[in-house]
């Protein structure tokens, strides 16, 4: 590139007097709009001096502006799911009720009892906070929250089999996505693995052999996303249970999602529920707050009070810790659980059971709201058509639920179209379906659907014929 190439690229003085720029920039600090014009006119010199031919500079700066200024600014945005996908953990789980938004800005928004015993007027503990509820909802006799259910399980495992053994069998030894796996976590934890069984099968007689003066733990771990069929066997809880008791040796379960909600009865898969866990015996059960139970992400453990007790007192839970925002979102969200229909206030469960003529009625609306919008001339087909979602987040592997879904067609393709919608400003995220993308409602709140229309809207009107 030449010096003439170089030249070209605006100074930001001037680029902040441009019409365009100042109209992207409106509403945003000033400082941060000069640092990401500088940003750009850096990134602009760069792919001059690959070869990169540029014809107006200044345009290509302009026209990068918006969206840098976005990603600046709001780096963590809303978006519209309409993947269908009611635990996307890539899209932040569960959506919380609004009793537990409510929680969490009185807790943050000033002061709280956080660590403060109001009626013996001295210092308290966080960990008191959603005990009760904990221990009314599961049956109990304890409970501990921690950062995640990640977290659950190292300081387990660190506190009770830190230098000694814990046999798990070798068909639960999971990844459960995100890099996490049960060996990696047991090697951080300073427990050491002593796998029994083998893939497809496992027998209470591999535990036994297994057992010896090492063994502080048995631990079973729930196969939270995927299904094992054909020649299969493995122990059950109430049999793990019984060899521990019988051997005087800890029994722990990582159930994964921990649902609290009767979702097999409702015919949504067949998700042991916690206090059925918690009732058929055992040390500790932990999980996630943030899977079917529809809370804050949080890692939940209940079980026997000796135990826990053990656990609050280990260095590492002050590494682990919650904070008051999770704390007081996480004990609105199980407040619910104690109203006759849990599903009527919890999104996740409202999502994972809402009815299929429901859901029609839902896609139908987004579709005429969608219509509504349409510039004559714009380009697209609409249709309401039958998809299947998935509830995912790790939890009820192999469920799919019946359900509607608006189809959206363009004449520029599925993947542009699915391109476009990720880069409205308000993001929407589909499903891509052969020629179509999909916006399933299952996973979209009556309130989204006129701002979910809007942004596909808008999409689709940007393809108008000019003038047209
Ligand atoms: C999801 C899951 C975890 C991790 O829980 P997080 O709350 O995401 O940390 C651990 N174990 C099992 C079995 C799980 O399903």
């Amino acid at each position: 590139m030449g010096e003439d190439a170089r030249r070209l690229i605006p100074a930001v003085g001037s680029l902040l007097a441009d019409p365009g720029v100042k109209e992207a920039a409106r509403g945003y600090p000033q400082l941060l709009v000069s640092r990401v014009l500088g940003e750009l006119a850096a990134r602009l010199r760069g792919e001059l001096e690959l070869g990169e031919r540029v014809a107006d500079p200044a345009a290509w700066i302009r026209d990068r502006l918006p969206a840098a200024l976005r990603r600046a600014r709001y780096p963590l945005r809303r978006v519209y799911n309409a993947t269908g996908v009611v635990l996307h953990t890539n899209l932040g789980r569960a959506p919380l009720a609004p009793a537990a938004l409510e929680a969490v800005a009185a807790a943050a928004a000033g002061y709280c009892n956080l660590e403060f015993d109001l009626e013996a007027g001295e210092r308290g503990s966080r960990y008191v906070h959603a005990v009760e509820l904990l221990r009314l909802l599961t049956g109990a006799e304890d409970a501990l929250v921690v950062n995640n259910n990640a977290a659950a399980v190292l300081l387990c495992l660190a506190a009770l089999a830190r230098d000694r053994e814990v046999v798990v069998s070798r068909g639960e030894l999971v990844e459960i996505g995100g890099g996490f796996r049960i060996p990696d976590v047991m090697a951080q934890s300073g427990a050491r693995l002593v796998e029994v069984g083998t893939t497809n099968r496992t027998r209470v007689a591999d535990y036994e052999r297994a057992i010896g003066p090492e063994t502080a733990l048995l631990l079973k771990v729930h196969r939270s996303n995927f299904r094992m069929e054909g020649f299969v066997s493995e122990v059950s809880w109430p049999e793990l249970v019984e060899l521990g008791r019988s051997r005087g040796i800890p029994v722990m379960f990582d159930l994964g999602s921990g649902c609290l909600f009767d979702l097999a009865g409702a015919g949504v898969g067949e998700e042991p529920v916690v206090p059925r866990v918690v009732a058929q015996g055992g040390d500790l059960v932990t999980f996630s707050g943030d899977k079917l139970l529809g809370g804050p992400q949080a890692g939940i453990i209940v079980g026997r009070a000796g135990v826990v007790d053990r656990l609050r007192r280990h260095p590492l839970l002050r590494a682990l810790r919650v904070d008051k925002m999770t704390l007081a979102a996480l004990s609105a969200t199980l407040i619910l659980y104690l109203e006759p229909d849990p599903a009527a206030h919890i999104p996740v469960l409202a999502s994972l059971t809402a009815d299929p003529g429901r859901l029609r009625g839902r896609a139908e609306r987004l579709r005429r709201l969608i219509r509504r919008r349409l510039l004559p001339g714009a380009p697209g087909e609409l249709g309401v058509v039958p998809a299947r979602s998935t509830p995912g987040g790790g939890s009820l592997p192999g469920v799919e639920l019946p359900g509607y879904a608006v189809a959206v067609r363009s004449p520029r393709g599925a993947s542009r179209l699915a391109a476009a919608l990720r880069g409205a400003a308000v993001p929407v995220l589909g499903r891509v379906q052969g020629e179509q993308v999909l916006l399933d409602v299952r996973t979209l709140a009556d309130a989204e659907l006129p701002g979910v229309a809007d942004q596909v809207a808008s999409v689709l009107n940007a393809e108008a014929p000019r003038g047209g």
